[in-house]
């Protein structure tokens, strides 16, 4: 099975604690590192968990409320300076491009080659994996993502050695399915492949209950989803009275 890692680089809203930094989680796997959401203080929880940022492949950004991405001016300009030489990807709702570009004027010799995406329905499709998002209710345009690592499919290495098949186009056409012959016997392509299965993982963040949510989270092997509001507009607690 390939392995997907999740490390939650911030938990917490509208305001950090000592505990909590804002969100950012960051989903691992093949050669991709995704970045959901940007809280203030991202970079140096990268720092602390012993991971690095000029890894970073896409980012998916859920809403442009402040606690969610008001680390990305400080991860960009880390990012120029250290000469980041990938596309940046970035994704979100709609908004996106405009804000990006606001960001973009903020930092000293910007020079990353960036693709900003307003995206809707399944909006990536590789050959290993697919992400979806779906639209929130949250007072501002918001989206919930979801990544879904396809299946694949595998050949028993131990029947094939058995089988003393050696390595020739037969095995080829064995994945993709076909029967061979072999010595004059035939090898079902059944008999010797099997699924790898897949995985899927939701990220639904800030929302009211919306039944966008239920639909993207469905068959999820794991869905990470914040605490429901009560309120939908209002993230912050009520100010202090001033004396
Ligand atoms: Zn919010």
């Amino acid at each position: 099975m390939e392995e997907i890692k999740i490390t939650f680089l911030g938990t917490g809203s509208a305001m950090p604690t000592k505990e909590h930094n804002h969100p950012a989680i960051l989903a691992s796997f093949a050669n991709e590192n995704i970045l959901i959401d940007c809280g203030e203080g991202t970079q140096r929880q990268f720092r602390i968990a012993g991971l690095n940022p000029m890894k970073i492949t896409r980012i998916f950004i859920t809403h442009w409320h402040g606690d969610h991405i008001l680390g990305l001016p400080g991860l960009f300009q880390t990012l120029a300076l250290s000469d980041y030489r990938k596309t940046l990807k970035v994704y979100g709702p709609k908004g996106t491009k405009r804000f990006i570009e606001l960001i973009q004027e903020l930092i000293f010799d910007f020079h990353i080659d960036i693709e900003v995406h307003e995206v809707s329905g399944r909006f990536i499709n590789e050959n290993t994996f697919f992400a979806e998002t779906a639209e929130m209710h949250h007072g501002t345009p918001a989206n919930a993502y979801s990544i879904t690592l396809k299946d694949r499919i595998k050949l028993d290495k131990k029947k094939l050695k058995k089988l003393k098949l050696p390595n020739s186009p037969l095995i080829g056409q064995l994945a993709a399915g076909k029967d061979v012959i072999f010595k004059g016997k035939k090898i079902k392509a059944k008999n010797v492949v099997y699924i790898d299965k897949g995985k899927k993982i939701t990220f639904v963040m800030d929302t009211s209950y919306n039944t966008n949510a239920i639909e993207l989270a469905k068959n999820s092997d794991i869905l990470i989803a914040e605490q429901q509001e009560l309120k939908s507009t209002n993230i912050l607690p009520p100010r202090k009275q001033q004396r």
